[in-house]
């Protein structure tokens, strides 16, 4: 794809991702590969279903520096960045997506006490990279904090776990997810499968609550 390509799908998905309540209230994101280490990243504290391809930042995912500011100088990039650089660099993703879903804070709920939610049973693993739909996939579950660069530890020791190596997502408490794929149409279909799968195994859990009753 040409990066006038890129930059338009970043804006394209950014809309759809707001229309489906991942990316609202200003938060969440995207980034996405041009080649060569560099990065389309979105802004920071913005409308997400108003960015134009203008707005993105380039950015060097070895060092995080920005190699081309936005066109608009009022805007700032997105402090995923040094999030999304680590995942580049240790999960060698084309791109990554962060999302502010309700789905995600709830299923990462259903993980307490444990640091990881496990999810088994659902055709839709098959969706995952490597995954088929009998896996027993898990996903990584991390503490919140004040500001979003402040998971960067956290993040680094999951991707370093061997039980997480299938994974291609991280849940972040009362906050969201991070979803990643080899290049952006990856991360678009791991971002449909994860939010799936999250509400499948709240539904089921609703359903298990009900029958109980
Ligand atoms: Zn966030």
């Amino acid at each position: 794809m040409s990066e006038k390509a890129v930059r338009g799908f970043v804006c394209e998905l950014l809309a759809v991702f707001y229309q489906k309540g991942w990316v609202a209230g200003t938060g969440g994101g995207i980034c996405a590969s041009l080649g060569r280490g560099l990065f389309l990243m979105a802004p920071t504290g913005v409308h997400k279903e108003r960015v134009a391809p203008s707005d993105l930042f380039v950015v060097d995912s070895m060092n995080g520096k920005v190699v081309s500011p936005s066109k608009n100088r009022a805007l700032r990039l997105s402090e995923c960045g040094t999030i999304f650089c680590e995942l580049i660099r240790k999960r060698k993703a084309g791109s990554v997506m962060h999302s502010h879903a309700l789905s995600a804070v709830l299923a990462a709920d259903r993980a307490r006490p444990l640091d990881q939610l496990e999810i088994r049973g659902f055709e839709m693993l098959k969706g995952l990279r490597g995954e088929s739909n009998d896996a027993v996939h898990m996903v990584p579950v991390i503490n919140n904090r004040p500001k979003e660069a402040e998971l960067l530890g956290e993040i680094t020791r999951v991707v370093d776990t061997p039980k997480f190596q299938r994974a291609h997502c991280i849940l972040v408490r009362d906050h969201g997810a991070y979803i990643w794929g080899e290049d952006i149409w990856e991360t678009k279909r791991h971002a449909e499968v994860y939010h799936f799968l999250f509400e499948a195994v709240l539904a089921r859990a609703q359903a298990s609550r009900m029958r109980k009753i």
